[in-house]
């Protein structure tokens, strides 16, 4: 039994079989070139594993179509064939005839020399395939090998999910419905991976700590989303430890289910409007389970994660208007595109950046994309037909990008108008306050828009300068900063001057240590994820 300390970002306790998640972006490993003697039984060797591998990506292929649409299926699709493809099939043969080398080291040296090749294409797009050849590379040391591969855990076990660092695209490819906790060894209580868990209402913890290597699948695995641990292979006494844990816990969370249906008042007769932040449809509905008073974030970007080719407006509208009925009435707020920094989609290529927190990300790569934004308006105005619906711009800085950005809204519903298309223009639009820049100069930005959303997780990010990815930065980020604090009550003080609403949807919205201080400032609304709606719905009423 191993135990690892580490950061809890995500509430709940959970044990299961761990599933390492090979992080893509790893460079393939140098593997000892070890001389053999039967080169035709090498290569036999190797194209046995070849084809092994070629069944496995065939099983995967239909779990992501099933899961997660045709799309992210592709991804193993390309991955196979890459595997018959005969330039990659010829390096490795013709290597291991002519240096009679082992079948790994032909291998990786020559999906190393393809990914340098890809690499010097010119484009990102294809660039990025570079990681593709590297996957499926280690897929085949690994039966090679003999090591586990994540298909060694049956399709119906459910799994606790471990990486260095889980991408949002690597997390859509499993079963959610599978998924009982996430580790990573980077990120923070801010980075996506925590704030998926929270969204699946699953634990996660982050720790450093932990040595990641392939052979961590199968094994058994505590996962302890409340104080921060991981537990490798727990002894009888962890088991029974964490199983009287999690009864507690869930107990408590029985007696919060009689909150559904009330509302978040305080004593004095102060109402906040609580509402769900939702990543994709699911949410929405454990958003309205649980008694959320709306969606107060949609983050859209799922639509545009690991896809490899764009959303069309059809499958957009098809889902906003999903969701807007989902909530019967309730507002809808759609975040538009926020693609950049930490959230890739291979639909989207990005030219490398120095900062890419500080580059080409969220409405700056919309307005560089304007066929990208207009699809996605023009399906909010198609969706908002049906419901409730408000826009929010994502990562402003000035008053001139919402003045530009609410004239692509008139734009799209005037190609529309001609085209005879039903639309209905958003019940409001609104803006997220989470750049310094933005909540300085919010008595000027308010005048344009019909209510704020403070993301907080950007503004601190941006006020304190800390990357919100780097978990060596954790020990700086002081999540109750002053700085930050005084910036969202000045920002709730120009909303409430110009007859504004304010709401704060970044993870702070769910910090209760400063609801009181919120609630004071006059926050009219906090959006959070699904699991923390009842919780924080006590937190007010007792208050
Ligand atoms: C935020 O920055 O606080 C926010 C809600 O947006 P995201 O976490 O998606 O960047
Ligand atoms: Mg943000």
């Amino acid at each position: 039994m191993t135990t690892y300390k580490g950061t809890a970002v995500s509430a709940g306790i959970a044990q299961g079989k761990l599933l390492y998640a090979e992080s893509s972006t790893n460079k393939p490993e140098d593997f000892c070139r070890v001389q053999i003697t039967d080169s035709e039984a090498e290569i036999e060797r190797l194209l046995k594993a070849c084809n092994e591998a070629v069944d496995q990506l065939m099983v995967l292929y239909d779990r992501a179509l099933e899961n997660s649409g045709p799309e992210v299926a592709d991804i193993f699709m390309v991955h196979s064939m890459m595997l018959q493809d005969d330039d990659f099939l010829d390096g490795m043969r013709n290597l291991i005839r002519s240096a009679n080398c082992c079948a790994e080291y032909a291998v990786m040296q020559v999906s190393k020399q393809f990914a340098a090749d890809l690499a010097e294409s010119g484009s990102a797009y294809i660039a990025e395939r570079g990681a593709d050849v590297t996957d499926v590379s280690k897929r085949v040391v690994q039966i090679l090998q003999g090591q586990p591969t994540d298909l060694d855990i049956g399709h119906d076990d459910p799994i606790i999910l471990i990486a260095e660092e889980l991408t949002p695209s690597q997390t859509l490819m499993f079963d959610r419905s599978k998924l009982l906790a996430l580790v990573s060894c980077k990120g923070s209580r801010t980075s996506h991976t925590a704030i998926l868990a929270r969204s699946l209402g699953i634990p996660a913890v982050i720790s450093p700590e932990i040595k990641l290597c392939p052979e961590l699948t199968g094994k058994l695995c505590v996962v302890d989303g409340l104080e921060g641990s991981v537990i490798i292979e727990p002894d009888e006494k962890a088991l029974k430890d964490a199983t009287k844990k999690r009864e507690a816990y869930d107990n408590e969370k029985k007696e919060l289910e009689t909150l559904k249906d009330v509302e978040a008042i305080t004593s004095s007769g102060q109402k906040v409007k609580v509402y769900g932040n939702a990543g994709n449809l699911e949410d929405i509905e454990a958003i309205v389970s649980t008694g959320g008073e709306g969606v107060g974030l949609f983050r859209s970007e799922f639509m545009y994660l690991g896809r490899a080719t764009l959303p069309s407006e059809e499958e957009l509208t098809e889902v906003y208007t999903e969701a807007a009925k989902k909530l019967k009435g309730r507002l809808l707020v759609i975040r538009t595109l926020d693609i950049g920094a930490d959230k890739t989609a291979p639909c989207l290529p990005l030219q490398p950046e120095e900062n890419p927190a500080l580059g080409i990300r969220a409405l700056r790569l919309c307005f560089e994309c304007p066929d990208v934004f207009m699809t996605q308006l023009r399906a909010i105005l198609r969706a908002s037909v049906v419901g409730n619906v408000a826009v929010m711009f994502p990562m402003i800085i000035a008053l001139d990008e919402i003045k530009s950005a609410k004239d692509t809204i008139k734009k799209a519903a005037q190609q529309l108008e001609k085209e005879q298309v039903a639309y209905a223009m958003p019940k409001e639009v609104g803006i997220m306050i989470e750049t310094p820049a933005a909540a300085v100069i919010s008595d000027i930005l308010a005048k344009e828009v019909d209510f704020f959303s403070v993301g907080s997780n950007d503004l601190t990010q941006y006020t304190l300068a800390i990357d919100r990815q780097n978990e060596r930065l954790e020990k700086y980020c002081d999540v109750h900063h002053e700085a930050v604090l005084r910036l969202i009550e000045m920002v709730a003080e120009n909303a409430h001057k110009n007859g504004i609403w304010v709401g704060i949807c970044g993870e702070l919205g769910s910090d209760f240590e400063l609801t009181e201080r919120f609630v004071k400032a006059g926050i009219d609304e906090l959006s959070v994820y699904p699991a923390a709606i009842l919780p924080l719905k006590k937190r007010i009423r007792g208050l």
